[in-house]
């Protein structure tokens, strides 16, 4: 492997999950539900598949019924107004649209600023195109911007923010102050914007808010969301840009050599997830806020710190007051100990002693589940 990948190792979530299923414990690692989305969506893909509708390559840019799906759904939570055929690009997964953004935007030695901590990906994805990746740090217990730091890490060389909210692995939400702030930085320095937005509907008070609605900002922005997270369908892998159409043209310059197109009936099945009714989203929300409380209350009982997410479906731990170990060191010894699987946070940072003590948990499981969880880590101190 070259020179530019060999430092990312194997993604954490491969290692992790494998050990779950090795030693049988409960996986909170790796961000996937163990319960699947919607019936009527999945029989959406199946008779997507049996009437012979995406069987064979679809169009590059996405069937039109998604992207017109997007678009409805962009205006519908957000009020904006998206052409279909020019300002949505169906890719596979937000993963593919974060590699193809990256490749497409970036020459090489071009800075990309970004908050650290950041999901794995994008260390890689910038890597690939020979961009330089800046972190700025969020720090606990509240994980907040620091917004001079941000400034302050912008210099010639950087071409663009690279931000996440809902932001995985803290569970930060970005405020509207926040955004705008951020968002008069990326005008002043004349920056473009590719932000990832998979979490957008798993908010528990803080209201998510598109970069791409604020004032001076839809011009340079590239929104990026994906069916993963909000239908609860990961292993789908269809997700969006939404974009100028400038920039959606240059991310589909990209995105046509890596995969060309995707998931043809499950793009069908997406369109259907995405017309959904509002109470599909609120039920959603309102079941996964249940969720973070009793896992967080349960970590807490246990003797972690808990910093209590407002977005995503991730807790942020810190172990200092059970274990002298590293995260990894304590991840990797979790399975055996108890029966439970996390994932560390040190593999989202370059800062490896910011992040040593931090350890992520995953409550997007059964409740039922989670209470084993719960027990099991109750006997660590
Ligand atoms: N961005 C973030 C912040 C994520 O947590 C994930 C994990 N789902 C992705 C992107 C990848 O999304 P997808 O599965 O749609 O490729
Ligand atoms: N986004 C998920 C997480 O953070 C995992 C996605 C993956 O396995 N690549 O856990």
């Amino acid at each position: 492997v070259n020179s530019r990948l060999a430092p990312m190792g194997t993604t954490i979530f491969a290692e992790m999950s494998a050990l779950a299923a090795a030693t049988g414990s409960i996986n909170l690692g790796q961000g996937f539900p163990d319960t699947d989305g919607p019936e009527e969506v999945k029989r959406a893909a199946a008779e997507a598949v049996l009437s012979g509708r995406g069987n064979q390559y679809p169009p590059g840019p996405g069937i039109p019924e998604l992207r017109t799906a997007v678009a409805d759904h962009q205006k519908r939570f957000y009020g904006l107004d998206l052409d279909p055929d020019s300002e949505v690009l169906v890719t596979a997964g937000a993963t593919e649209a974060i590699a193809a953004a990256m490749l497409a935007l970036l020459e090489p030695g071009d800075e990309v600023v970004a908050f650290e901590p950041y999901y794995d990906s994008y260390a890689a994805c910038i890597a690939m195109a020979g961009g330089v990746r800046v972190p700025v740090q969020l720090r606990p217990p509240t994980f907040r911007p620091d917004l001079d730091a941000l400034r302050a890490a912008i210099t010639d060389r950087t071409r663009l923010l690279l931000l996440n909210t809902p932001h995985n692995p803290t569970g930060m939400v970005l405020t509207r102050d926040e955004s705008e702030a951020i968002a008069q930085l990326a005008i002043e320095r004349d920056l473009l914007v590719v932000t990832d937005e998979v979490y957008e509907h798993l908010t528990y008070g803080p209201e998510h808010i598109p970069l791409a609605t604020l004032p001076g900002m839809r011009e340079r922005t590239v929104t990026i969301s994906s069916a993963g997270k909000t239908f609860s369908f990961t292993g789908w892998k269809i997700g969006w840009v939404t974009a100028p159409p400038e920039l959606v043209s240059a991310v589909r310059s990209a995105k046509q050599f890596l995969t060309y197109v995707s998931g043809g009936p499950f793009q069908y099945a997406t369109a259907t997830a995405l017309a959904l009714p509002d109470e599909y989203y609120t039920t959603l929300r309102e079941d996964l806020r249940g969720k973070r409380d009793l896992l967080a209350d349960g970590l807490e009982a246990a003797g972690f710190e808990v910093f209590r997410p407002d977005g995503t479906y991730f807790i942020t731990t810190d172990i200092s007051s059970l274990s002298d170990e590293d995260g990894m060191a304590f991840c990797r010894a979790l399975p055996e100990r108890c029966g439970v699987v996390a994932v560390p946070n040190l593999v989202f940072y370059d800062d490896k002693v910011a992040s040593r003590s931090l350890v992520r948990f995953a409550f997007c499981k059964q409740s039922d589940k989670l209470r084993e969880a719960i027990d099991r880590l109750s006997g660590l101190r």
